[in-house]
């Protein structure tokens, strides 16, 4: 039932077009942003114009979209389009929508963006990974997030919601809507939830579930498992994943769920995500100046926790470099929420513009570390140094490195 674009639709898109490609030609950037935002001037329902007549997945949480987003598209296999190189908010969607006519869609959406997107876009699988600060000093409170997504997913029946269980935030967002299907994941982060979205007492924790006296509790109908190897539906997936960590066998697990969803085969979807090794320069091992490095990202407390997971167990030196410009919040106090006691025993070499800040926190952690004012005072390495860095600061890097 697709409708004619509008007049002002195409315009819109002309617009959008158009600056885009201007600001290609003058190497202004990727020009994704620019003409999304003049699209959207001229037309505000252009991103539910562009939309109609796709199968479309969207992708939020607070951690690992980017990585699931990535899955998603390369799982399903084909052309599938994505904002892999624009911005997660609407400017950025419409001109990704408006760059191709794919049917298969895959995006990522800022967390406080997903009510209105949603609303527009009406996918036909929403995933929900988690929900943790962010930013504190400009995102809205989770606990206001979770009742924003709540009230948008309650009513909508077309969309099937793939909901991480074990983060009882996302839970109290997806609990109303008509179909979830509930994944259970690692979910090593929990502070943000220690007590109950619905009532606000303490929620109880065992190993394997979680539940609070007021009746809400960890859902017990799950479609997929990663506790025995990976299941959806009952069915066992081999998931032999390149990327590492317990976290990335989530986004994983939770990416092939919303696949089936839209009739991808199991088989061959796991087949395609097992082969990504890399997503937008993360996870890979990168050459700089006669070092090597694998570098990460990680924004915020919860993405800490999940990289950590990670690190070999030997002594191995880390490097961690921290940024606070307004796209990585300008408050770095965040710092102290992350758990650095995990890093004892290792040696931290401490890099970025708070790199101060970063050093008094590994003092109170009791972790050796070392201050670097120049990168180049770096020592030379054989055995390739996990190098975590926050937004900017993993850009910096991601420019100033080559692939190994
Ligand atoms: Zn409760």
């Amino acid at each position: 039932m697709s409708e004619a674009p509008t007049l002002r639709d195409r315009v819109a898109i002309s617009a959008l077009r158009g600056l885009n490609w201007v600001s290609r030609a003058t190497k202004r950037g990727q020009g994704t942003v620019v003409g999304g935002r003049a699209g959207l001037a001229i037309s505000p329902h252009l991103l539910a114009t562009l939309a109609r007549g796709r199968q479309i997945v969207l992708i939020s949480g607070t951690n690992g979209k980017t990585t699931t987003t990535a899955l998603v598209a390369a799982g399903w296999g084909g052309e599938v389009l994505t904002n892999a190189t624009g911005s997660n908010m609407p400017a950025g969607h419409v001109a990704a929508l408006a760059g191709a006519h794919d049917p298969h869609v895959a995006l990522e959406v800022d967390e406080s963006w997903l009510p209105a997107v949603f609303t527009q876009v009406r996918p036909r699988v929403v995933v929900l990974l988690n929900l943790s600060r962010d930013q504190l000093d400009r995102a809205s409170e989770v606990r206001q997030l979770a009742e924003r997504w709540r009230t948008a997913l309650r009513d909508e029946r077309h969309c099937v919601v793939v909901a991480n269980a074990n983060d009882p935030l996302v839970v109290y967002a997806a609990l109303e809507a008509p179909a979830v299907r509930w994944c259970d994941v690692p979910t090593p982060w929990q502070s943000d939830a220690l007590s109950c979205p619905r009532c606000t007492l303490a929620i109880e924790r065992t190993p394997d579930t979680w539940s609070c006296s007021c009746g809400f509790a960890k859902p017990d109908d799950i479609t997929t498992s990663l506790r025995d190897g990976l299941t959806i539906g009952g069915e066992h997936v081999a998931l032999h994943l390149q990327l590492p960590g317990a976290f990335n066998e989530a986004n994983a697990a939770m990416a092939l769920t919303a696949l089936r969803e839209v009739g991808v085969d199991a088989a061959d979807a796991v087949a395609r995500v097992n082969e990504v090794s890399a997503v937008a320069g993360r996870f890979t091992l990168r050459r700089w100046e006669d070092r090597t490095l694998r570098l990460l990202l990680a924004k915020n407390p919860a993405g800490f926790e999940a990289l950590f997971t990670t690190l070999e167990p030997q002594n191995v030196d880390v490097w961690i470099a921290i940024n606070s410009r307004v796209a990585d919040g300008r408050d770095p106090s965040w710092l102290y929420d992350v758990g650095f006691e995990r890093l004892r025993g290792h040696l931290v070499w401490c890099l970025g513009e708070r790199r101060l800040d970063l050093a008094t926190r590994l003092e109170y952690a009791g972790v050796d570390f070392r201050v670097v004012d120049d990168p180049h005072q770096l020592p030379r390495n054989d055995h390739p140094v996990e190098l975590i860095a926050n937004y900017t600061a993993f850009s910096e890097w991601l420019a100033r490195s080559v692939p190994c």
